[in-house]
């Protein structure tokens, strides 16, 4: 392959990054790349081949292939040990993973190497164990008739993936993707394509057949990503991105019918009332804001605090912000490294901007931190006295930037909390039983944490209400997303 690996720390090294098609590696047939950067350096890094049209439509042709191929007459033993093989060697990797997530993100190695390559792993383990429990439904209509349902693979399936998570997102679809006996063409994100380049390796090392899983690189928009969502051979897409994305995927995949899941934007309420337990709230509200310079879509960035437990929350939460080290990813102290691009430090800065703008008050942060202007780096950026009604409220940042507004009443901040076309998660701090079960199921979001933030059972359904997203995954849902059911009816 082409990918040379990141074998020191935080080495600049070429890597040349191809699609992965039919089980070998190839350039883009007109030899188009683009150039990949690491953000923390804003050096290019290596090269990605530009994959159009015509490289998607040979890795649907392949997948199609392989679909009604070796991988349709493998039994679901066979199936499991390979799902069972891409996880053992994401494992065996795990380092050499993380430091090309690292480079190619920006994030610190410290969340790499402990979550996002991990986690990649697991969801493997995770859909390789679930898929043995998946069963199907049986009615018998009095003496009349027997139903029963039995289950089939979708097809192809097209999974299109963000730069924020970019294994464990993509691991995510494809895991249970395999599980119920798809084939897959992926685009990875173009910002981040690194470790999707090395998972064909993996694949292939772990007894894949060729077709199986197919990579193709490139753009959205009149790119390898517009092309996939229309190709009419496609069964389903898979998409986690902007909502803005999402709503063009739906109108080209609505020409062939395609099955959708969207896993889209989030302006998440992390709610504290005066009776929670202010301290442990802090600590956590710092992972929520901050975790992954705010680039998760299920941080919790619109904060609003009880009234009278609001000037200890904002001090505490202050001074604990201002213990957060931002700098080379690579530093095991990091605690916040590089955003993902200029572009989207440039973008971020304009929200703290317009803060300023409308009223708001920066109590800490808002700036580049001194000595790291060659990376895309921000300071972690809390924001006070805005208006409910400001952009900065209403609108998805994706950055190392909060607001925190005081409220009065539970009415008053359940309101506020659904405020908002996005209904991605919540999160409520109270240690009033009673409150946390009457708010809890007040809120409009698909995912709402008690006393707690981003602690996931894989079983669990995970997705957004609202304009966050269309249908939901894990466990059981992502099967149901990725089978399709035929009901079987025999008259007695
Ligand atoms: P994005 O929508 O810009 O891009 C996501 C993917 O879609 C990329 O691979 C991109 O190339 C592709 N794409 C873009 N335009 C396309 C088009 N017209 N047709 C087909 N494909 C196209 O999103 P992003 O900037 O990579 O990621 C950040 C966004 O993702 C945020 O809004 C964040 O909230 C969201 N996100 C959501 C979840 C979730 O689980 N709900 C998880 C992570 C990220």
């Amino acid at each position: 392959m082409n990918l040379q690996t990141a074998t020191s720390a935080n080495r600049v090294q070429p890597f040349d990054c191809r699609h992965f098609i039919n089980g070998r590696y190839f350039a883009s047939e007109s030899g188009k790349t683009f150039d990949n950067m690491n953000p923390a350096t804003k050096e290019v890094i290596g090269k990605v081949s530009e994959g159009g049209k015509k490289e998607i439509d040979l890795a649907v042709a392949a997948a199609r292939r392989a679909l009604n191929g070796r991988w349709k007459n493998m039994t679901g033993d066979d199936r499991i040990r390979i799902i069972r093989k891409i996880g053992d060697i994401i494992l065996e990797r795990k380092d050499e993973l993380a430091k090309l997530e690292t480079l190619d993100t920006g994030k610190p190695l410290s969340l790499s190497s402990t979550m996002d390559i991990p986690r990649a792993a697991f969801n493997f383990h995770f859909f390789a164990d679930f898929m043995r429990g998946v069963g199907t439904e049986a009615y018998q209509t009095d003496d009349i008739a027997i139903n029963y349902a039995i289950r089939r693979p979708v097809g192809v399936v097209g999974l299109i993936n963000p730069w924020n998570l970019p294994l464990l997102l993509l691991t995510w679809k494809l895991a249970p993707c395999l599980a119920a006996g798809n084939t897959a063409v992926i685009k990875p994100a173009e910002l981040t394509p690194l470790t999707a380049t090395l998972l064909g390796e993996i694949c292939q090392e772990a007894g894949l057949p060729d077709g199986v899983v197919n990579i193709v690189h490139g753009f959205g928009p009149e790119s390898a990503g517009s092309a996939l969502s229309e190709h009419p051979d496609v069964d389903a897409i898979s998409f986690t991105g902007e909502t803005t994305t999402g709503k063009i995927i739906m109108e080209a995949a609505s020409k062939t019918l395609k099955k959708l899941s969207f896993e889209l934007g989030g302006k998440n309420p992390n709610i504290i009332f005066a009776d929670a337990d202010i301290d442990e709230a802090v600590e956590t509200t710092l992972k929520s804001s901050f975790v992954n310079q705010g680039e998760v879509c299920m941080c919790g960035s619109r904060i609003y605090v009880e009234r009278e437990a609001y000037d200890e929350f904002l001090d505490a939460f202050i001074s604990k912000t201002k213990e957060l080290r931002v700098g080379d990813p690579f530093d095991p102290e990091t605690n916040i490294g590089a955003l993902i691009s200029a572009e989207h430090t440039e973008r971020v800065m304009n929200y703290i901007t317009l803060a300023k703008k409308e009223g708001g008050d920066i109590v800490i942060g808002g700036g580049r931190p001194e000595g790291l202007e060659s990376g895309c780096y921000l300071e972690p950026t809390i924001i006070t006295g805005i208006s409910r009604s400001s952009r900065v409220v209403k609108e998805e940042i994706f950055g190392p930037v909060v607001t925190v507004i005081p409220f009065d009443d539970e009415d008053e901040v359940i309101a506020q909390a659904n405020d908002t076309h996005y209904g991605l998660s919540a999160t409520v701090w109270t240690n009033d039983l009673r409150r946390a079960h009457r708010v809890a199921g007040q809120i409009e979001a698909g995912m709402v944490w008690v006393n707690t933030w981003f602690l996931r059972d894989l079983r669990t359904p995970f997705g957004g209400m609202k304009q966050s997203g269309l249908g939901r995954e894990g466990g059981m849902h992502s099967f149901e997303f990725f089978s399709e059911l035929s009901n079987i009816c025999i008259k007695l």
